[in-house]
This record gives structure tokens, sequence and C-alpha cells, in this order.
């Protein structure tokens, strides 16, 4: 276990709440492993506290910190300068503090979400053909975003209020177009990929119950829910043939270029993160 000393440097995720966080296990078992003499803490001020807190950190005491629920928008918004991927998803996931005072944002979600694909559909091409994102909230513009910069010829993106998903389209450009969720089955038949981004699905939420026969067979399922990790999107994709790709293995993938801006080391290879995240995942009910 990493000592904290007058040398430590510090890094952090802000949310609220902020406690079942995942973060912190991995960055600190990240940190243990490369003998970094560094720690990684949750925060979790207020709204109204959110602005106070990363004003008062600008000069550079803490390399940066993590992003998450309801904090994302605000964090772009209160940074000097920001990533293109961070301006298209409108949400920062990731700001890093400068000497010279500067706050920069990025987000590194869509890192994470094409990863997983990568990891757990390889041979997927995000630009092989349209793309169905389900949700209209601040993961699905992110999902969205990260597909446009990948080269997806076309994002389409369904939800129970069709105006969210509209709002997007028009911020994005006309690659990406809107739908209301009793659109969904004319969309699938040459879908490339078929992605949630709603809550649905999530534990206490009711299940996200689709239909996937229009889907074809070759096009991987993605869940972004993690809790469960096994979803009944994902049971019922893995049955009708469909690779699929889960939440977690986004979450993982999320925190590597983090850590690296942080602490100025890729993690260690060592570290079994995703046996960890499951055992965190566990211990928080
Ligand atoms: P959000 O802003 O609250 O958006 C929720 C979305 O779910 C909206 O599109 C909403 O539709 C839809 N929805 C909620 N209840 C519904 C219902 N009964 N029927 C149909 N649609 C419904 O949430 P978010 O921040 O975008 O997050 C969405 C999900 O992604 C969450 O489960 C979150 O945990 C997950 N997530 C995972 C990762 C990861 O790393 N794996 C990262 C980010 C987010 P309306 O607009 O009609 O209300």
């Amino acid at each position: 276990m990493t000592r904290l000393s007058g040398a430590t440097k510090l890094a952090g995720v802000v949310g609220r709440p902020v406690r079942h966080s995942l973060s912190p296990p991995i960055h600190n078992a990240w940190l243990d492993a490369a003998g970094i003499d560094g720690a990684y803490l949750a925060l979790s001020p207020t709204e109204d506290g959110f602005p106070h807190l990363i004003e008062g950190l600008r000069g550079g005491s803490v390399a940066g910190l993590n992003v998450t629920l309801p904090f994302k928008e605000a964090a772009l918004a209160a940074a000097d300068r920001a990533s293109e991927r961070a301006q298209l998803a409108g949400a920062a996931n990731l700001l890093l503090f400068s000497e010279d005072g500067a706050v920069l944002a990025d987000n590194t979600d869509g890192i994470g979400l094409l990863g997983a694909f990568q990891a757990q559909a390889p041979g997927f091409d995000p630009a092989a053909g349209p793309v169905v994102i389900l949700g209209a909230g601040g993961a699905a513009r992110g999902a969205a975003a990260a597909f446009l910069l990948a080269g997806a010829p076309k994002i389409r993106l369904v939800n129970r209020t069709r105006a969210r998903a509209e709002v997007i389209a028009f911020a994005l450009g006309d690659r990406v177009q809107a739908f209301g969720w009793a659109e969904l089955p004319s969309l699938l038949d040459d879908a490339a990929a078929l992605i949630n981004a709603t809550s649905l699905g999530l534990e206490g939420h009711d299940p996200l119950d689709i239909e996937l026969t229009g889907l074809p067979r070759t096009a991987p399922v993605m869940d972004m829910v993690y809790r469960p990790l096994l979803t009944r999107l994902l049971e019922d994709a893995a049955q009708a043939g469909h690779p699929t790709v889960d939440g977690l293995e986004m979450l993982i993938l999320q925190a590597g270029p983090s850590f690296e801006a942080f602490f100025g080391a890729a993690p260690p290879a060592s570290v079994d993160v995703r046996a960890l995240a499951l055992a965190a995942l566990e211990e928080t009910p």
C-alpha cells in the first residue's frame, strides 16, 4: 500500500453520489502496483459547491479529477480549454489542473466505449454502417460523439422523448438523426451496432425489453449499464447470436488515459482490473 508523503501526487473523482464509484479502487490499485507516490480520492460537493471546488484547485495542487454524475456538463463549462471530443460530447469526465492556473477538460468515455467494442467484439468496424443508440442523456450524446469521430456514417438516436434526441442531433450535425421509441423496429435492419445508453436495465429500473429480430446477426449489442453486469438486453442478444459488449469494460477502459494524464505513467498491466472491478461491484450492492 502506497504511504502518503510530502511529495504525494493527488487526483480523484468528483460526483454526487460518489461512494459507489469504482474509480478509487481501480486507480489506487494501479498506483500500488506501479509504486507511484500518489493517491486517488473521492469528492462529493453539493451542486453549488462544485464550481468553488474547481476554482480552488487552479494552480496544480491536485493533478486532476475524473468527473461523474451530475457534474460532467458543469465540468466542461468550468474549464478554460476543452478537447474536441469533450466539446462534441458536451461533457467532460476528466479535468486537468496545470501549474499556470489553467483548467483543461477532456472526455475519455469514448475511448472506453470504442475500446470495449475492440476488446469484446473484435473485428467490429465503427465505420461499417449505421449505429443505433438508445437514449438521449449525457451517455447517449457521448456515445454519438465517439462514433462520429470514429467515422460512423450514420447515427440513429432513439429516445422516449424524441425532442431530447433532436437537440443532440442538431448539435452534432446531419450524420446524427433523431427518432421516437416506436420507430425502433424499422431502424435495425441495416444497423452495424446497437447500444443501450438509457437507464433501462439498471438495478431498480425496468428492464430494457426490445425485439432484436431485425438486427443483423453480426451486429454487436452493447449495454452501458453494468449494474447488473449481465442485463436482459445482453442475455437476449447473446441468445440470438450477437456479439455482446458490456458497460463494465467501457468503464475500465476510460480510466487508463486518465491515470496516464494524472500520474505520467501507463497503468501497470499486472493488475487484473476487471477482476478488481467485479469484486468492488459485489462489495457495493
Ligand atoms: P440520463 O441523462 O438520466 O438519461 C437517461 C436516458 O434513459 C434518457 O434518454 C431517458 O429517456 C431514458 N429512460 C429513462 N427511463 C426510461 C423509460 N422508462 N423508458 C424509456 N427510456 C427511458 O442518464 P445518462 O447519464 O445518459 O446515463 C444513461 C445510462 O448509461 C445509465 O444507466 C448510466 O449508468 C450508463 N452509463 C454507463 C457508463 C459506463 O462507463 N459504462 C458511462 C456513462 C453512463 P427520456 O429522455 O425520455 O427521459
